[in-house]
């Protein structure tokens, strides 16, 4: 079977078949899915979560791009209970998850290639999902839960943690695959949060600086953001011209992109 995994795997899909039942029921367990819920199933592939995940009884939606996978999760899961249990064949990053539903769950061993272009498209649906659980590379999981001062703190982990609450899960090696990726992974707990949410006043001016802020990781603030705000200002909103990127802390990062959200909407 592991062969066969390995065969018929696609690169430009970023198919790495999980195989490992212990990281599978670790993954279902920490999910822990019952018929109340409404389950967003990101790239099932051949069902390894699915199977756990259509066990529990929740609504399913599957989301896959692999046209030959089509058929046997429509005989295995989608053609056995079409009232709660359905199949989207087309790139997760086209779907219009406005159309979902709400309070939804989004579950996924991701390709890797799509991951953080995916992760900011779900948290600008913030206010439709309950929570989301993703396996992606070690990296990304700690770049995303990095504390400021890290050297893995950086554009990533101001973003999600300035709207949600973050929880790195279970590690998981290259052998749980088939084929077997060259990094290890892990699984990542992601909770948008609606308090958080409201504090941040303009997502695209967040955005923004925060892009700025790290566009060159070892020069100073001063630096980076010159284009953005004077020195007054930086004396004004209290932060050290002089300091990195990575020594501000995800509120501080709030403040300035609050400061400059409100400073444009007066010009
Ligand atoms: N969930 C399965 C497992 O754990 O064995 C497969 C995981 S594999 C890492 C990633 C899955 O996402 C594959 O089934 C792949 O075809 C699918 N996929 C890749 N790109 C996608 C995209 N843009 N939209 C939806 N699914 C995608």
């Amino acid at each position: 079977m592991s062969r066969e995994l390995a065969q018929s795997a696609r690169k430009r899909f970023g198919q790495n078949f999980l195989i490992d039942d212990r990281v599978i029921d670790a993954i279902l367990a920490s999910i822990n899915s019952s018929p109340d819920d409404s389950v967003i199933e990101i790239g099932p592939g051949y069902g390894a979560i699915t199977s756990g995940l259509y066990s529990s009884g929740c609504d399913l939606t599957l989301i896959e791009l692999d046209r030959n996978l089509v058929p046997n999760l429509l005989a295995s899961f989608v053609n056995k209970s079409p009232s709660r249990c359905r199949l989207i064949n087309q790139d997760v990053l086209r779907v219009n998850f406005g159309a979902l539903g709400t309070q939804l769950r989004v579950v996924g061993n991701l390709p890797y290639n799509i991951a953080t272009p995916l992760l900011f498209k779900l948290l600008g649906h913030g206010g439709q999902i309950k929570d989301i659980h993703v396996m992606l590379q070690e990296e990304v999981v700690n770049r995303i839960a990095a504390a400021p001062g890290n050297s893995a703190y950086g554009r990533l982990s101001v973003m999600i943690q300035a709207t949600s609450s973050v929880e790195p899960l279970i590690k998981v090696f290259p052998e749980s695959f088939v084929p077997a990726p060259k990094v290890d992974s892990g699984v990542i707990r992601i909770i948008p949060d609606k308090s958080k949410r409201c504090r941040v006043q303009c997502f695209n001016t967040l955005t923004y600086i925060v892009r700025q802020a790290f566009s060159q990781r070892r020069k100073t603030l001063r630096n980076n953001l010159k284009e953005v705000i004077s020195l007054n200002e930086f004396d004004y909103l209290e932060i050290n011209p002089q300091d990195r990127p990575e020594r501000l802390s995800v509120e501080t990062y709030i403040e300035l992109g609050n400061y400059i959200a409100q400073r444009r909407s007066s010009a």
